[in-house]
């Protein structure tokens, strides 16, 4: 036996190896902040705000309190409400659909590609109905949608796409990164997020300026300038400290995001068991993997057989939104999204970020490879 097949012990996620890495420089921005005692919308979020545009190659952005908040912030500034319908995937995670909830419109479900994850493009069109306001598009896993179909359809129909890009920071369509492929994107930065605050925080980015504005007075109290209230508002916004942090991560970015595309091709090219359905890289689209998603009908037997290889699995998502105890009041049951139920009874994340080592990987791939269901 090869000495990589000695049992390891692998975490699914572990953010000590990148915070090791850049300890003093977060650090050293705690300090800053703490020396300036400025500590909401100030000078750390006004420049992340611009580094972050400028990463995206987009026109604005606005730092916010997370990414569910991203998404309803933009959905009101839209003008979204009770009375309309947004159109979700089916297979995302809950914040998606609760976002459109939150403003009082309606999520309405379409089914996945049963190979690409995300939104099947060709199943929008007969879900449009004259309420429809919107389509959230999410680059789930960090592999981009099909933003090209989605938006022929979209402006058919005059209406907005908004990019759920909470797991796509660095992500490109078409040479373009997530952030610029709709009318607006959400982002969070989660701490598991491949571009993760040291807590809670998000952003909207867009090339929309007038829309950035409103989200900017939606996102504080509806203010437009002090003491002053345009809109009912809420309080999300990205703090200063957050938003220090994020800078001296930024830098970093594209380095964790080369980390997981390396190791993402070698699980891609060399895990080679016909039980394992491996994830599709659309043409034109370069992920980010912030999730390496497989399919095996025996899913739970192969996290017990990983488990017991020292490999730690999540599974992204176990429960699509419409089956869960939160939308009962939608009535919509097992059977009426079959290939999202599917996908949810099949998927399992393996082990994938920045701090694997090439002896990890090679163990990942060759326990895989071994598993016989
Ligand atoms: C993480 C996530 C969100 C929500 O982000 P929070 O910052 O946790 O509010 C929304 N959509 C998707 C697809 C996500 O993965």
């Amino acid at each position: 036996m090869r000495e990589s097949m000695e049992k390891k012990k692998i975490t699914y996620l572990n953010l000590a190896r990148i915070h090791d890495e850049i300890r003093a420089e977060l650090d050293a921005a705690y300090a800053r902040v703490m020396d300036r005692e400025w500590f909401i919308q100030g000078e750390e979020c006004r420049r992340f705000e611009e580094e972050f545009a400028a990463y995206c190659g987009a026109n604005a952005c606005v730092g916010v309190g997370n990414g569910l908040e991203a998404l309803l912030l933009i959905l009101k500034a839209c003008g979204i409400g009770a009375g309309d319908e947004v159109i979700v995937p089916a297979n995302t995670f809950i914040a998606t659909a609760l976002a459109v909830s939150y403003t009082g419109a309606a999520p309405v479900f379409v089914e996945p590609d049963h190979r690409s994850c995300n939104i099947n493009p060709e199943l929008i069109e007969k879900s449009i109905t004259s309420k429809t306001k919107a389509i959230i598009a999410v680059h789930l896993y960090g592999q981009p949608a099909d933003m090209r179909r989605i938006a022929e359809t979209a402006h058919r129909y005059g209406i907005k796409v908004i990019e759920d890009a909470a797991q796509a920071h660095g992500a490109e369509y078409c040479g373009a990164k997530a952030g610029v492929l709709g009318d607006a994107a959400g982002f969070s930065f989660y701490p598991g997020k491949n571009l993760g605050a040291l807590g809670d925080g998000g952003a909207v980015v867009t090339n929309d300026l007038a829309l950035a504005e409103k989200v900017r007075a939606l996102a504080n109290y509806g203010s437009d300038y002090k003491y002053h209230h345009i809109y009912k508002g809420n309080n999300s916004r990205l703090d200063e400290l957050q938003a220090a942090f994020l800078r001296v991560k930024l830098k970093s970015l594209d380095r964790w995001n080369a980390r997981r595309r390396t190791l993402a091709h070698r699980y891609l090219t060399e895990i080679m068991n016909e039980k394992i359905r491996l994830p599709l890289v659309a043409a034109g689209t370069e992920p980010v993997w912030h999730i390496f998603a497989v399919h095996c009908e025996a899913r739970d037997e192969l996290a017990r057989y990983l488990k017991e290889c020292g490999i730690e699995t999540n599974c992204h998502y176990p429960i699509p939104p419409h089956l869960q105890a939160a939308y009962a009041d939608l009535n919509l049951s097992e059977g009426d999204f079959p290939i999202a139920e599917r996908l949810a009874k099949t998927e399992l994340s393996i082990p994938l970020y920045y701090g694997i080592t090439d002896e990890e990987a090679d163990y990942i791939i060759a326990c895989l490879n071994r598993f016989e269901g």
